[in-house]
């Protein structure tokens, strides 16, 4: 691993900002140098997956090679130092979202942790969870509002428990600009609301959307709020106490980390009221044939062997992140999220989704290339080494709102350079006349 550049102010407070080693820190990720389609990788797919640098395969490494046993459990040495170390990471993980480790639950991911929370809230409708779940329980003439930029792993999960417990589902809509229709939220949340879930930043539009609003508007209603924080919490310094939600949840694979593992943050009021929804061994205190106690959270929601070498990399991955400093990290992503979106603007047939002047956004952009598919223009840039995504990016029903069926979707990390913005937007300009469409720039 590079050395690691500690962009903290001497006094140990706020972060200074100072610019990022942008070669030390790509020669701690492998997978940037290597070659696909006889071209040097361009990753502008971290919106997807992030890559993982050395640090976090080797942390994996080692644990599973020298120190791996089944926590919580065994009396030996090599299982109460894994219980330590996994433990531990749950302090690392609990730290980057400014929470209390009791407040971090191990999830595999945020999809896994939206289907926990709106599980375990249907249990709670079933009369699961005595008097202390009541609160969370839900009714016909109850509603769940969403958004209409949701991705489905925070839609789904609501329609399944609105279909369970006869509530409704609502959605606030999306401006054509890509923000959320403050507007219309007010006139949307009302007195039969019991839940506002929506996304910190959308992973098609990239505008950080106005979390103390609709935490407001939740707030004065007494709705539970929920946020998906996947695509915020690999760019944004997260304090999620701070923005007062009740409940967020983000995955492991999008912050630099391993595959299948991920946090569900709650605080400790509503995580304490909420039922388990998985069960089984090492949620529980006493088990008899006929019925179970279950621990306090988060092991209330821990059922089953936890994903420990997963849990270890990520601890190694946001170590990683705070070696390098938020604020750093976050100025290096301003620039190329500006070299991106001032490009893509000057691209012939090109529309952005979301394009807001003035809001807050990370390093992402979905656009449309007039006259030729996504999957095509995907193709045409993953032939010269550039690698995007296309498709609905799992959000058909934004795409719907727009119009349209697929985007190309180009997305950005610290470790991404200006020079490959600029091959991405190269090669971008070149496929209009590729496909013989008009209007090239
Ligand atoms: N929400 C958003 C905004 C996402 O971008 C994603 C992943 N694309 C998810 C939820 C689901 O994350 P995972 O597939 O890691 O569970």
């Amino acid at each position: 691993m590079a050395e690691p550049l500690d962009a903290r102010s001497s006094d140990g407070g706020s972060f200074d900002a100072r610019p990022l080693d942008i070669a030390s820190i790509r020669a701690d990720f492998p997978i940037l140098a290597e070659r696909v389609n006889d071209s040097p990788l361009v990753y502008l797919d971290s919106a997807a997956t992030s890559q993982k640098p050395r640090g976090v395969l080797d942390s994996e490494a080692s644990f599973l090679a020298h120190g791996n046993a089944a926590v919580h459990r065994g009396a030996h040495t090599l299982a109460a130092d894994a219980t330590e170390a996994f433990e531990d990471a749950r302090f690392a993980v609990a730290d980057l979202v400014g929470a209390e480790p009791e407040s971090i639950v191990w999830t595999s991911g945020a999809t896994a942790g939206l289907n926990l929370i709106a599980y375990s809230i249907g249990n709670a409708s079933l009369g699961r969870g005595g008097k202390a779940a009541d609160r969370l329980a839900l009714a016909a003439g109850d509603e769940i509002v969403v958004t209409e930029s949701e991705h489905h792993a925070n839609l789904i999960p609501w329609q399944e428990l609105a279909s369970r417990t006869g509530a409704s589902l609502r959605h606030i809509p999306v401006l054509d600009d890509g923000r959320i229709d403050l507007e219309a939220a007010a006139g949307i949340i009302g007195s039969r609301t019991r839940i506002v879930a929506f996304p910190h930043v959308s992973n098609v539009l990239g505008l950080v959307n106005p979390v103390d609003a609709l935490v407001g508007m939740a707030r004065s209603v007494g709705a539970l709020t929920v946020l998906d924080a996947c695509q915020s919490a690999p760019h944004l310094a997260l304090d999620l106490p701070t923005l007062d939600v009740d409940l967020a949840v983000f995955s492991g694979h999008k912050v630099f980390g391993p595959y299948g593992v991920g946090a569900l943050y709650g605080k400790a009021e509503v995580l304490e009221a909420m039922p388990p929804f998985l069960t089984g061994g090492s949620m529980i205190t006493t088990v008899t044939l006929d019925s179970a106690e279950y621990l306090p959270p988060p092991q209330r929601f821990e059922a089953g062997t936890q994903p420990v070498s997963q849990a270890i990399g990520l601890a190694a991955a946001v170590r990683y992140l705070g070696n390098l400093g938020h604020d750093a990290i976050a100025a290096r992503e301003a620039s190329l999220e500006r070299r991106l979106r001032e490009g893509l603007r000057e691209v012939g047939g090109v529309r952005m989704l979301g394009d807001a002047a003035g809001v807050e956004r990370v390093a992402l952009a979905a656009f449309d290339v007039d006259g030729v598919h996504a999957h095509d223009v995907g193709q045409f840039l993953d032939a010269r080494g550039v690698a995007v995504r296309v498709g609905h990016h799992c959000a058909q029903p934004l795409h719907r709102r727009f119009g349209l069926t697929a985007t190309v979707r180009a997305s950005a990390a610290f470790y991404n350079t200006e020079d490959e913005v600029d091959i991405f937007l190269d090669a971008l300009s070149g496929v209009r006349s590729f496909f013989g469409v008009e209007g090239t720039r």
